[in-house]
């Protein structure tokens, strides 16, 4: 297949993949909703507009070049040795993951770096939409990591555009509020990250968003001991402590978010930090 080809098909499945899971969550929603759908969607979708943008003019003039230098100088780790082509990409998406496991703690834990990441996580609901909702400052800072993630690993151009791709199915899957049966969810979360898991890691409860950082495989969160996944949905309130406000949540204002002094994120206005919730079972044991 020809590379536009390959695009032109990527997007089609993203673009499907997104109407299909917004379609769902009318139809099977897992979380009630707080705030007006059609105000979030449009707001997120703007989101997104600012995205794409950041990522055709600052992310792909430099991470497909250097894809290509990695190619056609056999860079990075997984170059250092021979081996057919089917287990080095195979590889490479691994270590991907992996290292983004990696970035999205570092979102979390790094304060300047939070301060961009706060926006995706003061969305007051979680839906397809979410996975939309990243400050354009976010993906400008991810760029020196992805191109450090591609040197480093040895990614060439064909694999990160599948790896790239797949992401964002992956992420618009896990941010939807598609209610999954239950069993079939605990299965595929054995795999891959699912809504109820990523629910988990938007709650406004400090020590479960401190949880689930995996973006694709789950394996990351389990080696880590950072899997969590036995608080029921219904307990769960999405956001960010000190963002409640649905004046906080605007698109100018979470445009500006990162750039105005900083609450206290983890504290409610009057009533200290939310309190744990009750929880079912073992920690890797998928709750309702
Ligand atoms: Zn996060």
């Amino acid at each position: 297949m020809t590379s536009r080809r390959f695009h032109t098909l990527a997007l089609l499945i993203v673009g499907a993949t997104f109407v299909g899971l917004t379609a769902l969550e009318r139809r099977r929603p897992l979380r009630r909703e707080g705030e007006a759908k059609m105000r979030r969607l449009s707001r997120n979708l703007a989101f997104a507009g600012f995205a794409v943008t950041t990522v055709n003019v600052i992310e792909r003039p430099i991470v497909q070049p250097l894809a290509r230098a990695v190619e056609r100088h056999r860079l990075g780790l997984l170059h250092r040795t021979r081996m057919p082509r089917p287990l080095r990409a195979a590889l490479a998406l691994l270590m991907l993951d992996y290292t983004l496991y990696v970035w999205h703690v570092l979102v979390h834990r790094v304060p300047w770096l939070w301060r961009f990441h706060l926006v995706h996580h003061v969305d007051l609901d979680l839906d397809a939409s979410t996975a939309l909702r990243f400050h354009f400052g976010e993906l400008a800072l991810s760029v020196p990591w992805r191109a450090a993630q591609i040197v480093a690993i040895g990614v060439t151009p064909d694999v990160l555009t599948l790896w790239q791709n797949a992401l964002l199915v992956s992420i618009l899957f896990h941010h939807s509020n598609v209610r999954l049966p239950a069993d079939v969810e605990r299965a595929v979360s054995r795999l891959v990250v699912t809504p109820r898991m990523h629910g988990i890691h938007h709650s406004i409860v400090p020590d479960e968003t401190s949880s689930n950082w995996s973006s694709g495989l789950t394996i990351w969160d389990w080696l880590h001991g950072t899997l969590r996944l036995n608080v029921p949905q219904r307990e769960i309130t999405i956001g960010v402590p000190a963002y409640r406000d649905p004046r906080d949540v605007t698109l100018g204002r979470a445009l500006e978010l990162p750039f105005l002094p900083q609450r206290a994120w983890r504290l409610l206005p009057r009533n200290g930090e939310p309190a744990p919730h009750s929880t079912d079972g073992p920690r890797d044991a998928l709750a309702e």
